[in-house]
Formats: C-alpha cells, structure tokens, sequence
C-alpha cells in the first residue's frame, strides 16, 4: 500500500513536496546530487570533495547560509557522516569546522559549518575543536586576485591550546581556493598537529 499519509518533517527539506528518503531530501532531489569523492592535494594536504558544486547544491548551500534556512545541518551533516564512515577518517583527534571570522557570525546569524560539525562530532564521537578562531576579518578569497589572496589571509586565524601530535579533520563547505586551507593548516601545524586532512562538501571543479 502506498503511504499516503505523512507528516511534515517527513518532507523533502529542499523541494517540500515530495517525501524525504535519505538525508531529508526526496528521491528527485538526491538525483540532483552529482556524487565525485574527490581526492586532491591542497600544498602537502590531502583534500576530499564528496559533491560537485552543481546547480542543485549551489542552491542547497545558498539557502542554508545565505537565506538561514539553518534546519538543512540535517541533511549536510549525514552526507559528510557517511563520507567519513565509507573512506574511513575515523581517525582523528579532533574535527574542526573551517572558522568564519566574528563580523561573518554576525552577520550570518548562525555558525554554518560549525552547526554542522557539531552534529558531526556527537553523531560519530569525535570531538570538536573550539580552540581554534578566525581572528581577522578577511576579505572574499574570490575579489582579490593571487597575490593579495595570500596576504589577505596572512595570520588570519589562531590556536589556543597545544596540538602536540594530534590529527585535525578540516571540514569546510566549499573549496574555491586551497589558500584558505593552506594557511588554516599552516597555523594547526605551528601548533604541533602532526595531520590534518581537509573534506568539503563540495567542489567547483567535477574532477581534479
Ligand atoms: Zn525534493
């Protein structure tokens, strides 16, 4: 018998018309997902996209960070979970959602990767950095052409605390530039972690 009857919250939360299957979204939604896994480096840093950038997930991420449409952390979330699960980067002290400068928070409303990650460290029990703060408020990486990227971004963030030897799983939404990577991990690494391995949502470029 075909069910018929459901209730709201069992509705796709991209399209709200048909019913959700798997990560709150209904089937013709996760046919939008243009699945990649990509695997690239980013300087000496091992970098995973699971999505490409597409229409769809432009649209996705827009209305979650720019429109605060901040219950879809419910669909994001499981996405980087099985992810995680299926390539096996367990293994991690600490996870650690890309910080937004304070001025960003404020003006977002909300904390975007960092709702997300928090899900993330509860569900599969790895703890969330918190120690670890964007302190300027930097330009967008996009307006600025190379050279000023660099600068722009130059002691950006700080570390609280010791990292000595510890493995940092870097979660961002999108990958434009790996300079934003670049100089996050540079400062993890000054402060002692011995690995940090970056996974992102999603990628502008289908393969790299
Ligand atoms: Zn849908």
């Amino acid at each position: 018998m075909i069910d018929f009857l459901f209730m709201d919250e069992d509705l796709c939360y991209s399209c709200k018309k048909n019913k959700a299957l798997k990560y709150k979204l209904c089937d013709g939604c996760l046919k939008k997902l243009d699945y990649v896994a990509n695997e690239f480096k980013v300087g000496e840093t091992t970098c995973y996209a699971i999505y490409f950038y597409n229409d769809f997930m432009k649209k996705l991420i827009g209305s979650y960070k720019f429109s605060r449409n901040t219950s879809l952390c419910k669909v994001f979330a499981p996405m980087y979970e099985d992810f995680i699960i299926k390539n096996k980067l367990l293994d991690f002290d600490y996870i650690l959602p890309s910080p937004s400068s304070k001025k960003t928070l404020r003006t977002r409303g909300f904390d975007h990767i960092g709702s997300i990650v928090d899900i993330i460290g509860k569900d599969l029990g790895i703890s969330v950095l918190k120690s670890f703060k964007k302190v300027k408020n930097t330009k967008t990486q996009h307006s600025l052409d190379r050279f000023k990227r660099a600068e722009n971004l130059n002691d950006a963030f700080k570390l609280y605390e010791s990292l000595e030897d510890k493995k940092i799983l870097l979660i961002d939404d999108i990958i434009t530039t790996g300079n934003t990577i670049e100089e996050i991990v540079k400062t993890l690494k000054e402060g002692g972690a011995s690995e940090v391995v970056g996974l992102s949502l999603a990628s502008e470029k289908p393969i790299i």
